[in-house]
């Protein structure tokens, strides 16, 4: 049996004509012969206006309210979308979050799906009704509605897909949105940026969690974990759109298949923290605790005993990260700052695990630009930079005492993030045709057929046991320890903070064809930066020779050192940034041990740290013990 969770987003409902064309669509699915769940946001701007309602009479709504303001808007839409479904002839009937039994944690605004009753869901459809359910609220363990966080719908829809198919049934799901799909970057900003085809669950956290925003990463971490099929794809057509499936081997051919650009973030610097076991883990586990989810971090090696933890988190949760670590700071006897405007720009493919010289053309087209990089982080299948923005600059279409209009604001901002996300495109060649976008891939046809995903327990018999097995469906999956001891470092001291030098360093250590695995770039004194990188230890000798010799041409004040010694830990998983315990888990077992970090870096999917290489094995066996694998 066969259901399709249709998703509408805010836009593809915002009038009565779009609510219309989308229960057609709903209806025709039906009509192809699947069971139907249809997955509303709230129409158009509703929860922008609601929010600007409360601040109408208060600055600071309490979060219950809000939960109980904003869930009104997807309940408009769930009654209108089953009356135009009825309107065309077909049974539907609507459901809010709670009706359904979609059972949340008590973070109001934020909140954490936990599990999800599909009885009243598969009722409906078993008795041919198309079910209209409401995306972004749920109900918590007290009876409050709650709301999942902005753009919560898609988690909804993809955690409903994954609840059907434990209950039994072969699923997927469509999220109808105002784009034909994903695209290699924003085609706002990259206007010849190309539609794919299909791209990888873990491409796509990554692209998400970096801007792309296309979709929520949650929903993307459900579908992985979950093993869910999605498509993104346009509300106004029927063309196909992008589909989001597990890794395939073509995938790898390319060593970048999107790059983004995000201009949210704040980074602060941590400078003279003590290089000793057990910091990072205060520092990280103290932010968990507030909820504060740290996207990049980039601890550098340091000198005298002291570190540098460079690191950036949401411009929303800026207050909040300094009030929770004051005091932590002040008994470190550490300081804390926060740097100017940045922008965030980033490049993805799974085929960099494997395929060297990514850091190199990177690095290489920003320093064409006259890009400066300021801090710099790489994952298992990313490489991210920030540079630095300028303060906005005023515009003539400002009208002295009145607010500058949002769209000249948006215009402005993140000036030489957008130069800077064309450059990297272009020189990854990402507006060419290639598998997966624009070119059929093995086995695939263009429009990407995925394998249907057979259905776990067949006829839902046992709903009972289908249902225990979806308790706590939200709790990060981590999937793997590895530890890759044949590594080595090299890091460059006191690197003139100007653009091109990283380009130099990676293009030196490129022609030699070494691969470079972990980099973290950090900035340390004023003016200066430290570089750091992993290289396969076989490869140091000469890595550490090329280095030399480049960064004497730049700076006689540069000092470059080798550490054979290390060894380099992954914790690999799902949502490994989003759900903030997974660094407290990682450096809390860690520094238990009194294993000391010597780098941290972060994305996504993984957690990559730096350690002694005489502890590595004691240091892979506690982490598998803290996150319970075999
Ligand atoms: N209506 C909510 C929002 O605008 C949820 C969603 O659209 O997915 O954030
Ligand atoms: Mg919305």
């Amino acid at each position: 049996m066969r259901v399709v969770v249709q998703k509408f987003g805010g836009s593809s409902l915002k009038d009565a004509e779009r609510v219309m064309e989308a229960a057609r669509k709903a209806v025709r699915a039906k009509h192809a012969g699947s069971r139907v769940v249809v997955v509303v946001s709230a129409q158009g701007s509703t929860t922008d206006d609601l929010i600007a309602k409360a601040a109408e009479i208060t600055a600071a709504p309490s979060a219950r309210e809000m939960d109980m303001l904003l869930a009104t808007g997807e309940q408009v839409s769930i009654a209108l979308t089953a009356m135009a479904i009825q309107e065309l002839g077909e049974r539907a009937v609507s459901f809010t979050g709670p009706q359904v039994g979609i059972v949340t944690d008590t973070t109001h605004r934020k909140a954490r799906i936990k599990s999800i009753d599909t009885r009243r869901l598969v009722e409906a459809v078993e008795a041919g009704s198309i079910a209209v359910l409401a995306g972004f609220q749920g109900v918590d363990e007290l009876g409050d509605i709650s709301t999942l966080g902005r753009g919560g719908s898609d988690t909804t829809a993809v955690a409903v897909a994954a609840a059907l198919k434990l209950a039994g049934y072969e699923v997927a799901c469509e999220i109808f949105t105002d784009v034909d799909g994903v695209y290699t970057t924003d085609p706002r900003v990259v206007p010849d940026a190309r539609k794919m085809d299909a791209i990888s669950y873990d491409e796509m956290l990554e692209m998400a969690s970096m801007g792309a925003g296309v979709m929520h990463s949650r929903s993307i971490e459900f579908a992985k974990k979950y093993d869910v099929p999605l498509m993104v794809r346009n509300s106004r057509s029927d063309a196909v759109g992008t589909w989001i499936v597990p890794e395939a081997p073509w995938m790898t051919e390319f060593p970048v298949c999107g790059c983004a650009l995000a201009h949210d973030e704040a980074r602060l610097v941590l400078d003279g923290v003590p290089d000793r076991p057990g910091v990072s883990h205060r520092v990280f586990a103290a932010l968990a605790g507030a909820s504060v989810a740290v996207d990049m971090i980039a601890q550098s090696v340091g000198t005298g005993g002291k570190a540098a933890i460079g690191f950036t988190v949401l411009n929303a949760d800026l207050e909040k990260t300094k009030k929770t670590l004051a005091p932590i700071v002040a008994d470190l006897g550490a300081t804390l700052s926060e740097t100017g405007k940045v922008s965030k720009v980033s490049v993805v493919g799974a085929g960099m695990r494997t395929l060297s010289g990514v850091a190199e053309k990177m690095f290489r087209a920003l320093a064409a630009e006259g890009v400066n990089v300021k801090m710099i982080t790489t994952g298992d299948i990313k490489i991210s930079v920030l540079v630095e923005e300028d303060a906005e600059p005023p515009s003539s279409e400002d009208v002295p005492g009145e607010p500058v209009k949002k769209a000249h604001l948006e215009a402005r901002r993140a000036v030489r993030g957008r130069k800077a996300l064309r450059a990297v495109h272009a020189a990854f060649g990402l507006a060419n045709p290639r598998k997966g976008a624009g070119v059929p891939a093995d086995g695939t046809g263009n429009g990407f057929t995925p394998r249907p995903t057979p259905a776990v327990v067949p006829g839902a018999a046992d709903r009972e046991a289908a249902i225990a097995r979806l308790g706590g469906m939200e709790d990060v999956l981590v999937s793997g320890v590895h530890l890759d001891a044949a590594q080595s470092r090299v890091t460059v001291h006191d690197l003139p903070d100007t653009p091109g030098n990283c380009s130099r360093v990676f293009t030196a250590v490129a022609t030699g064809g070494i691969l470079v695995d972990m980099i973290v770039q950090n900035l340390t004194g004023p003016g200066r930066a430290e570089l750091s990188f992993t290289v396969p230890r076989a490869d140091l000798p000469r890595a550490l020779q090329q280095t030399k010799d480049v960064v004497c041409g730049i700076d006689a004040g540069c000092r470059v050192a080798g550490d054979a010694d290390v060894a380099v830990l992954y914790v690999l998983g799902v949502g490994m940034r989003t759900h903030t315990g997974v660094a407290r888990t990682m450096f809390g077992a860690l520094a238990a041990r009194g294993i000391n970090i010597a780098m941290i870096n972060t994305s996504e999917v993984c957690v990559g740290v730096v350690v002694e290489r005489a502890r590595g094995e004691e240091a892979l066996g506690c982490l598998r013990q803290a996150f319970k694998l075999a």
